[in-house]
Parts: C-alpha cells; sequence; structure tokens
C-alpha cells in the first residue's frame, strides 16, 4: 500500500508506503476452515488469492467467483474445474473489492444433513420395527393357535376327530392347545372303540352263534339284494337248502348237546364247501340255505354234491351224519325269494322222499311271465356265455 504525504501548505512531502503480511490472516482462515477439501481464500476483485485457509495461491475460478458475488451472500451449488459438486459462498469485505470466498465440496457440506436425516431414518424405523416384533410375537404366540384352536373346535364339532394341533409355546395358549389335543385324542379313542363294538353287535345280529354262518334276516336282506342284482345284470342265481337227515333221532338218541356238535360240524363244512361270494346261512333248526350268485341250476347241483361229499368224510364221536339238498334257480323257479325257496325245498323233499342223503334240483321251469319276454331280449343285446348257460 502506499499514500502521498504533503505539507500543511500543500507540498508534496513523500510517499508512505506499507507492505501488509496476510500470515496472521491466513492462520485465522485455516482456523475457520475445519471442512475436509474446503478452502476459505480472501481474494481480489480480480479473483486473485490473498490469503487462503490451505495455503493455496493461484487464483479462483473467476466465473465461480462471478456466480458467487450474483448469490449475494446465499450459498449456491456448482461444479469445479474437476467435476465435483460444491457448495460455495462470497461475502464482500467492507470497503475493499475483496471477497471472502468459502468453497465447500457438496458431500461434505451436506454429510451432516446425511447424517441427520439418517439418525430421523432410525428414530422413526425402530419403534416401528419393534411394533412390528410384538405383533408379529402376538400373532404367532396367541392370535395364530386361537385361530387354530377355534377352526379345530368347529372341526370336531362337526365330526372331523382328524384334528391334531402343533403345541406352540408353554403359555395358557400352549396348555389350552395340548388339552384341546389330549380331549380329541380321547374322543378319536372312544370313537374308534364304539366303531369296534358297533361292528361287533352288527356282526352278532346277522351271525348264527352255534354254526357260525349267516343268520336268517341276514339271508333274506342277502336275497333281496341278490335279486336285484341278478335283474340288473340278467344273470341266474341258485338257492340251496339242505336239512339234515333223521336229526330229531339224532337228538333223541345221543342228546341235545351232541346234536349241537353236528350243527356247529355243518357250520364249518359248509363253509369250507362252498365260495367266497356265496352267502350260507342257518334258515332255522337243523334247515340250511345257501345263496349262490352267478351259478345255474347244474352248477348249484354240483355246490350241493360237494357239500355232500364234503360232510361224508366227517365224523361226530364218531358219527356219521348225511344231509338233503334241494336247489332252485332264480328266476326260473320264481321272481321272489319267498317261491324260488319254496321250489328249493320241493326239490328238497323230493331228495327226502327219494332215500335222503342226496341232492336233487327242481325241475326245469319256464320262467315267470314278462322274464322270459325281458331275458330274450336282452339275451338278443347281450350274448354272454352264463346267460346261455343260466337260461
Ligand atoms: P328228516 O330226515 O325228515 O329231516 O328228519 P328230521 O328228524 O331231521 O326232521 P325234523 O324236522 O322233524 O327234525 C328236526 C329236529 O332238529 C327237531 C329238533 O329237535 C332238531 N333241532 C332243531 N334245532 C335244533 C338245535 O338248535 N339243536 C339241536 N340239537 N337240535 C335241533
Ligand atoms: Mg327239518
Ligand atoms: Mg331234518
Amino acid at each position: 500500500m502506499a499514500a502521498p504525504i504533503y505539507s500543511a501548505d500543500g507540498r508534496f512531502l513523500g510517499v508512505l508506503a506499507a507492505t501488509l503480511v496476510f500470515d496472521a490472516v491466513q492462520s485465522i482462515l485455516e482456523g475457520l476452515s475445519s471442512s475436509e477439501g474446503g478452502s476459505i481464500d480472501l481474494v481480489t476483485g480480480a479473483a486473485e488469492i490473498i490469503a487462503s485457509s490451505d495455503g493455496s495461491t493461484s487464483r479462483v475460478d473467476p466465473g465461480v467467483l462471478e456466480r458467487l458475488a450474483a448469490a449475494a451472500g446465499r450459498s449456491s451449488e456448482y461444479s469445479d474445474a474437476t467435476g465435483t459438486p460444491m457448495v460455495g459462498t462470497s461475502t464482500p469485505v467492507p470497503g475493499l473489492a475483496w471477497a471472502v470466498v468459502v468453497q465447500v465440496p457438496s458431500a461434505v457440506a451436506y454429510a451432516q444433513v446425511a447424517q441427520l436425516r439418517n439418525s430421523a431414518f432410525v428414530l422413526v424405523s425402530a419403534p416401528l420395527v419393534i411394533v412390528g416384533l410384538v405383533a408379529y410375537f402376538l400373532g404367532s404366540v396367541i392370535v395364530r393357535p386361537l385361530v387354530r384352536l377355534t377352526a379345530a373346535a368347529g372341526a370336531v364339532a362337526s365330526g372331523d376327530l382328524s384334528v391334531d394341533l402343533p403345541v406352540t409355546g408353554r403359555g395358557e395358549v400352549g396348555y389350552l392347545t395340548q388339552v384341546f389335543n389330549d380331549m380329541v385324542g380321547k374322543l378319536r379313542q372312544n370313537r374308534q372303540e364304539l366303531d369296534a363294538r358297533n361292528k361287533e353287535l352288527e356282526k352278532l345280529a346277522v351271525t348264527d352263534l352255534l354254526t357260525g354262518l349267516h343268520n336268517r334276516r341276514y339271508l333274506l336282506d342277502a336275497f333281496d339284494k341278490e335279486i336285484l342284482r341278478a335283474d340288473r345284470h340278467d344273470r341266474a342265481f341258485c338257492v340251496m337248502m339242505i336239512d339234515v337227515d333223521r336229526f330229531k333221532q339224532y337228538n333223541d338218541t345221543y342228546g341235545h348237546q351232541a346234536g349241537d356238535k353236528v350243527l356247529a360240524g355243518m357250520g364249518r363244512v359248509i363253509t369250507e364247501a362252498t365260495r367266497d361270494l356265496d352267502t350260507p346261512a342257518r334258515y332255522g333248526g337243523e334247515e340250511f340255505i345257501v345263496l349262490l350268485p352267478e351259478c345255474n341250476l347244474a352248477n348249484g347241483i354240483l355246490a350241493g354234491e360237494r357239500i355232500r361229499t364234503r360232510l361224508a368224510r366227517e365224523e361226530f364221536d364218531g358219527r356219521k351224519v348225511t344231509i338233503s339238498v334241494g336247489v332252485a334257480e332264480f328266476p326260473m323257479h320264481g321272481d321272489t325269494a319267498a317261491a324260488v325257496i319254496a321250489e328249493a325245498d320241493a326239490a328238497l323233499y323230493e331228495s327226502k322222499h327219494h332215500g335222503r342223503d342226496q341232492v336233487r334240483g327242481a325241475p326245469p321251469k319256464a320262467p315267470p311271465e314278462g322274464q322270459a319276454e325281458k331275458r330274450t331280449l336282452s339275451a338278443k343285446k347281450k350274448k354272454s356265455p352264463e346267460a346261455a348257460i343260466g337260461s
């Protein structure tokens, strides 16, 4: 700096020249600039650096300086020569054409803002996460097991005892679930026992205890079903009636208990000598009926012979017993159970009449009216070998 010196009367005396050293300013600027990568510069109007916080002596970009000056003390954002986004501000030094220019990389300037934003995010989201976790915990520990329990109770009420809930947790809900499972388990066990007992009772209700064969009631049911099946499939079936010969005499001679042994043996023999699809039954006293599905009269007589010869090999307390057998065919000998049984009984009577210990078939007959027509029509439709044999 230089200033002219004049005397009181206006004479030029000389020049006062001074050199300003800005080291002190420099250290002040250094102290102020704490931002990493930023700078505070004291610059002239021509963008020359007078003092800089980072010791730089090169010029500040005049374009940047102009832009910052135009912002009049407010901060501006721009990119420096290397393309780094920057934030800067320029403040004029009063009385001089100088300015203090502050430039900071945007990343540094906004670091604190970003940190604050992250902290705010954490502060807001942490309670949300906690609330979510609590809701999930309550859901999995209480609500969901209760919903499952409710659904399972509904299923049990509607008769489904197969439910078995997963027991989660040890609290009240877990205990309740365990108790519920135990209760359903007991119900299941009771039902199984009841089912088994019912089956046993059903079997007893249709079984003849002495012979182990089906009883008369079962036979008559099976007869009706067999008539329907035979009609539907247009097939014949046989009814065989068996009567023990001179059984009264056997009873009178050897006692009722010995007679019972014979009847039990008859059950065994008939079961062994018939097919699985046949229905052997005790019709009453010492009379038996066997239904032989899908069987014509000739085959029915053969089946009777099989039982008769099988019985001939049997001994009861060293004694032999014989039977007389009569066979009739549905629908040839009648289209109702009573009619076919009556024909089989008549054939049985013939066996008795001709000396007992033999099998006789009812004499062949024209099928009942209506049946004949039906059979002819269906025989034309479907000529199965069995239909051919049976008719
Ligand atoms: P037939 O050769 O003509 O058939 O002579 P039968 O003596 O067998 O004829 P009947 O029908 O007169 O006799 C049947 C006997 O069967 C009469 C009865 O004492 C006997 N009986 C019926 N049910 C039972 C039973 O459950 N146990 C025993 N031991 N005998 C029975
Ligand atoms: Mg009899
Ligand atoms: Mg008899």
